[in-house]
């Protein structure tokens, strides 16, 4: 019996499995020809090639691609034709007018060395807790005709020096809602102070923030304190890749309420990243505490 139980369990995962990265195949990878799929192999190989290819085409294809993409790239705002006519070369002019980013590709064009990943917030079917993370998340909808499916996803970009964004897309497939979030996130991006406010540092280099900031979204709550030089990220492993884009390497951390909601958690994290910035500063405070906004050159890192 439990063999059974294993077995029919174990292909379940696989099902499931499969469908996300069908979804994601299908669109990616368009044109793949039928002999490769015709051949004769085992499941595991043929899986090993889908990972395998999906990697390459992510990883080869990018950096040329951005760059003929930013080529034939057409502005249609105000701000996207200075940007492209190189009138505007610094974000930090849009970020500090108050100018709203409409198109994606004025942070693309201004932040060359942008990073971009996604965050596991959904999670597979499992008995007693034990599904994995995933970075969709599946919902349904009881419908007439049946269960209705959608999937959202969570997306950060950041130049892990000062500036980072956040995104949230939902659509009826995996690809279009993984579009929808990176465009989402570079539209959403902001600047973050940083410094050393530890009682036991005292270094005055930016490595830490330079006070602790408390930041809500439903019932999460999240306060990111200055650490000591070495400490490292010592925060959810979540919260971990948003600091860690935003240029951040040392933070202690407390949090309450549900953090399995990893939604609402990321939420938080952001509104107390964003007040960093729009926290009073004395100005003696600003040498003390070695305080430096967004982007640190090389001299000071
Ligand atoms: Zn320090």
């Amino acid at each position: 019996m439990k063999n059974k139980k294993a077995k029919t369990r174990k292909i379940m995962d696989e099902m499931s499995e499969t469908k996300v990265s069908e979804h994601i195949q299908k669109s990616s990878i368009p044109n793949k020809t039928d002999e490769e799929s015709s051949m004769a192999e085992t499941d595991d190989m043929k899986k090993a090639n889908k990972k395998m290819s999906r990697k390459k085409s992510r990883v080869s294809g990018k950096k040329e691609d951005k760059d003929q993409l930013l080529e034939a790239w057409s502005p249609r705002t105000d701000i996207g034709k200075k940007v492209k006519n190189q009138e505007i070369k610094e974000l930090d002019y849009i970020l500090d007018n108050g100018f709203s980013v409409l198109e994606p590709e004025i942070v693309d064009f201004l932040l060359p060395e942008l990073e971009q990943d996604l965050i596991s917030s959904g999670q597979v079917k499992g008995k007693f807790g034990g599904g994995a993370r995933i970075s969709f998340r599946r919902t349904q909808k009881k419908t007439q005709e049946g269960n209705k499916l959608k999937f959202s996803c969570m997306a950060v970009v950041g130049n892990k020096n000062g500036y980072v964004g956040l995104g949230f897309g939902k659509a009826k497939e995996t690809v279009p809602a993984r579009d929808k979030a990176f465009r989402k996130a570079r539209l959403n991006i902001f600047k973050i102070s940083r410094g050393c406010g530890s009682w036991k540092c005292n270094c005055k280099t930016p490595h830490s923030i330079p006070f602790a900031v408390e930041g809500k979204s439903g019932s999460v709550r999240i306060k990111l304190m200055p650490a000591p030089k070495g400490t490292g990220l010592v925060v959810e492993k979540e919260c971990a890749k948003i600091l860690g884009m935003a240029g951040i390497k040392d933070i202690w951390s407390h949090t309450e309420g549900q953090t399995k909601n990893k939604v609402n958690l990321i939420y938080a994290c952001e509104k107390a990243l964003k007040k960093l910035l729009s926290t009073k500063i004395k100005p003696q405070d600003i040498e003390n505490l070695a305080i430096a906004e967004g982007k640190i050159t090389g001299a000071e890192k």
